[in-house]
């Protein structure tokens, strides 16, 4: 999979070269390129931002710098557009799904203030949003959505690891989970866990989902219940 960065910090994207990104990197499955929009720039400062008309605090992001970039970057305009935003649509695990399928994305990462509208209005698809909560700049929520999209690229997670029994994967949050020791301080892993009947684990591991994201997440809960209705409730 492409991904195509727009963004005035290219040095904070360094990270992605560790772990498994970076050996999808190194494989070849995932292309990553990083391009600074200062480049692009014709002042002769190379200034990104200006005032916003209007008045009011901080700077905008002109739109020459960003939207010479995005052309150059994507001249026959495959890719899909993202501008990463707090006022996007909340990213979550149907989104993730979603992206990973396209083959090339360009991911527009503000500063400041934000970007000029324009920019929205010509060279963007979609806006993205890591949550309720303002971050100085877009680079880490295009490094949340890159992460979280190159898990469902194939074969970037080893066969040890896996998106299908996860917490979303199947509308619940995941059980708990154990390993080595069977003991530690004082605590004991369940009893279950250790008797190798797979169908009694598969039973627990159900049963702690449902009630872990009954109390945690009672919106995921009763969707899920909706679309799980349980055999005699059909019958109704
Ligand atoms: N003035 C904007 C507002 O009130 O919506 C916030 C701008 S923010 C300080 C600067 C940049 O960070 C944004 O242009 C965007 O690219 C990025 N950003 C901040 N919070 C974000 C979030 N929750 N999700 C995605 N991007 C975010």
């Amino acid at each position: 999979m492409k991904i195509k960065v727009a963004t005035i910090f290219p040095e904070m994207f360094d990270v992605l070269d560790v772990g498994i990104l970076g050996k999808a990197q190194q494989k070849g499955l995932l292309d990553v390129e990083v391009v600074n929009i200062r480049d692009y720039s014709t002042d002769k400062h190379k200034k990104t931002d200006d005032a916003p008309f209007g008045g009011g605090a901080g700077m905008v992001m002109t739109p020459q710098p960003l939207h010479a970039t995005i052309c150059a970057m994507d001249k026959e305009r495959k890719a899909k557009r993202i501008y990463l935003s707090p006022r996007g649509k909340t990213l979550d695990q149907q989104t993730v799904e979603r992206l990973a399928k396209e083959q090339e994305l360009l991911l527009v990462c503000g500063s400041y203030e934000g970007i000029d509208e324009r920019i929205i209005a010509l060279d963007i698809d979609e806006e993205i949003s890591v949550g309720d909560y303002v971050l100085t700049g877009g680079e880490l929520p295009a490094m949340i959505l890159i992460n979280a999209v190159s898990r469902y690229v194939d074969g970037v997670l080893g066969s040890s690891e896996s998106t299908s029994e996860e917490s979303f994967s199947n509308g619940l949050l995941e059980y708990p989970q154990y390993t080595r020791p069977q003991e530690f301080e004082g605590l004991s892993v369940p009893e279950v866990l250790l008797g190798g009947n797979h169908k009694q684990i598969d039973d627990w591991r159900l049963a702690q989902s449902l009630e872990i994201t009954r109390q945690r997440r009672p919106d995921l809960y009763e969707k899920y219940v909706e679309n799980h209705p349980k055999p005699h409730d059909k019958e109704k």
